[in-house]
């Protein structure tokens, strides 16, 4: 089976402050060049900084996921082992606890959940927990700093507080 790579072509890859933090480390890169910022529609966790309402996603490159590199019928993934939540998550998603896969026309496969269950269920909790302390972070900065701050604090801002919170883990 080809996977035809139609999510990393198609969809904005929007990203919590865990990828953010895993992709800046392991790549050895500011976080800005490689976010893009988009207008947030959230009032309450888009992230309010002197750039305006805002909310982060993976820049694209001739509209695609700039991580993405390949041409004609074969493209990889260049940050694979540590490449966003989302996109580890896709094509998979668990309704009434049941993992499911999604009704996205962009996945060619029709894939047979159960092989897949022990793999992704720890991983959609786990991603859900990085969503649920990104938009915590979010509420918390913009209760501090509403709309003085640069994007570029925001983002200090977070990659200190993964640091943190993966060293008490790890402690
Ligand atoms: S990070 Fe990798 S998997 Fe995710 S959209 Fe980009 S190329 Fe595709």
């Amino acid at each position: 089976m080809t996977c035809h790579t139609n999510c990393c072509k198609e969809y904005t890859v929007f990203v919590n402050a865990h990828d953010v933090y895993r992709l800046a480390t392991r790549l050895g890169l500011e976080p800005e060049s490689f976010l893009e910022i988009y207008g947030a529609k959230d009032f309450d966790l888009g992230i309010k900084v002197k750039e305006g309402l805002v909310d982060l996603a993976l820049k694209q490159k001739d509209g695609s996921c700039t991580f993405l590199v390949g041409s004609g019928d074969v493209y990889r993934c260049t940050v694979n082992e540590f490449k966003p939540g989302v996109c580890k998550s896709y094509p998979f998603q668990t309704r009434n606890g049941n993992l499911m896969q999604m009704d996205s026309k962009l996945c060619p496969v029709d894939w047979d959940t159960t092989q897949f269950k022990s793999m992704m269920e720890p991983h959609l909790k786990k991603d859900e927990a990085e969503w649920k302390f990104y938009d915590d972070l979010i509420l918390e900065w913009n209760n501090k700093h509403w709309i003085k701050k640069p994007l570029s604090a925001f983002l200090r801002f977070i990659m200190d507080r993964v640091a943190l919170s993966l060293e008490s883990k790890s402690g």
